[in-house]
């Protein structure tokens, strides 16, 4: 018999569990209930209430809590997993992917002498655990088993819905942990502002730039600023996430007019990221098949491109918006009541 642990860490509050941990959660309960096998959730946090939103879950609940897990930090925080991981007993442990957890996975794994899969999309089998994953750019979707336990299995965020039950007071047990000596000390974030942090990989939304923004229109001129005044409107207004096609970044490199906040961390693509969005927007991209592969994960694609003959419309968008993206972005904006 499975003894099945998700480990689930608080975010940036201290008190209220990540989605991703809520996504791993949900995982968990349908693991569990597949194999009839019991099911034990970990709570890392500052504050042990965070594991009050699992309430309503039936599973049993350790928390590992302190201001010493306020912060992220390989040594405290390898160490409060492995800690959960024993006092749980556990044969299979999921872990939602995160800077967090990513950063310890391995290691945990290694001081539990057990196995880590990571990049895993979904779970199945009725006896025996399955565990899928894609390969080569996301082209090749491998199935994998493992006899050797503890199995510990880090799923990749955006693929479970997540865990939605009524809050309460949870009974849990409260794991001790002797934290390691620690040298950093955390005394503030820096971070980007959220409408300067273009890529949000919790958006409902991708909108992808292509080249075309910054190509003559037919007025015969470029309008650099006037696409960036359009794009970040867009942005401001709908939260959506940024992506490019490859193109458009690789011109800042060329000394062509590019659009100042795109880097290549933005590229969408066989050579850029695979994001998981429920819809996606291109505009003025041609919808070339290294290009589109990046889009494997988004459900709902439409295009807008002054190209009838484009990629997009040979069959790899639902919708294709044939039309000038200055325009269309600009009467959106206007209906979304956003600059630009
Ligand atoms: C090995 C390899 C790996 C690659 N990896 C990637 C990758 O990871 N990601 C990626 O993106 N590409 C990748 N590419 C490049 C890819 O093949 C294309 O060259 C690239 O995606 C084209 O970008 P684009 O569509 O933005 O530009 P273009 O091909 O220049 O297309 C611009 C489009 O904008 C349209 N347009 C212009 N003005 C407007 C307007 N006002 N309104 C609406 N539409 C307008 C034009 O009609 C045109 O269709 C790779 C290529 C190779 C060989």
């Amino acid at each position: 018999m499975e003894n099945i642990l998700v480990l689930t860490n608080a975010d940036e509050t201290g008190s209220a569990l990540t989605r991703a941990s809520l996504e791993a959660v949900t995982a968990g309960i349908d693991l569990a209930a597949r194999l009839g096998a019991p099911l034990s959730i970990g709570v890392i946090a500052r504050d042990a209430s965070a594991a009050n939103s699992l309430a309503a879950t039936g599973a049993k609940l350790f928390v590992v809590s302190g201001v010493g897990l306020a912060q992220p930090r390989y040594a405290t925080d390898a160490a409060a997993c492995e800690a959960l991981c024993r006092a749980a007993n556990a044969s299979i442990v999921l872990i939602p992917a995160g800077a967090r957890f990513s950063r310890v996975a391995a290691g945990v794994a290694h001081r539990l002498g057990g196995v880590i899969d990571t990049h895993i999309t979904a779970l199945s089998g009725e006896e025996k655990i399955e565990a899928t994953r894609w390969f080569y750019r996301q082209r090749v979707e491998a199935v994998i088993m493992r006899t050797t336990r503890p199995w510990v299995v880090v799923l990749d965020a955006g693929t479970h819905a997540a865990y939605e039950g009524a809050a309460g007071t949870a009974s849990v047990e409260q794991v001790a942990v002797e934290l390691p000596a620690t040298r950093t000390t955390v005394t503030g974030i820096h971070a980007p502002k959220q409408d300067e942090q273009t890529i949000r990989p919790d958006a409902r939304m991708l909108f992808v730039a292509g080249a075309g923004w910054t190509k003559k229109q037919p007025d015969g001129q470029v309008h650099t600023a006037e696409a960036a005044e359009r794009i970040r409107g867009f942005l401001r207004a709908t939260g959506a996430s940024l992506g490019s096609s490859k193109s458009l970044v690789d011109q800042g490199g060329e000394g062509q007019s590019v659009l100042p906040f795109l880097t290549h961390m933005n590229q969408i693509g066989q050579t850029g990221a695979t994001p998981r969005h429920a819809k996606g927007l291109s505009t003025c991209c041609h919808g070339e098949e290294p290009h589109v592969v990046g889009w494997r994960f988004i459900g709902d694609r439409r295009a807008i491109s002054l190209d009838p003959n484009c990629g997009w419309t040979r069959g790899k968008a639902d919708v294709v918006y044939v039309a000038d993206a200055f325009a269309v972005i600009a009467k959106l904006n206007e209906m979304l009541g956003a600059k630009g």
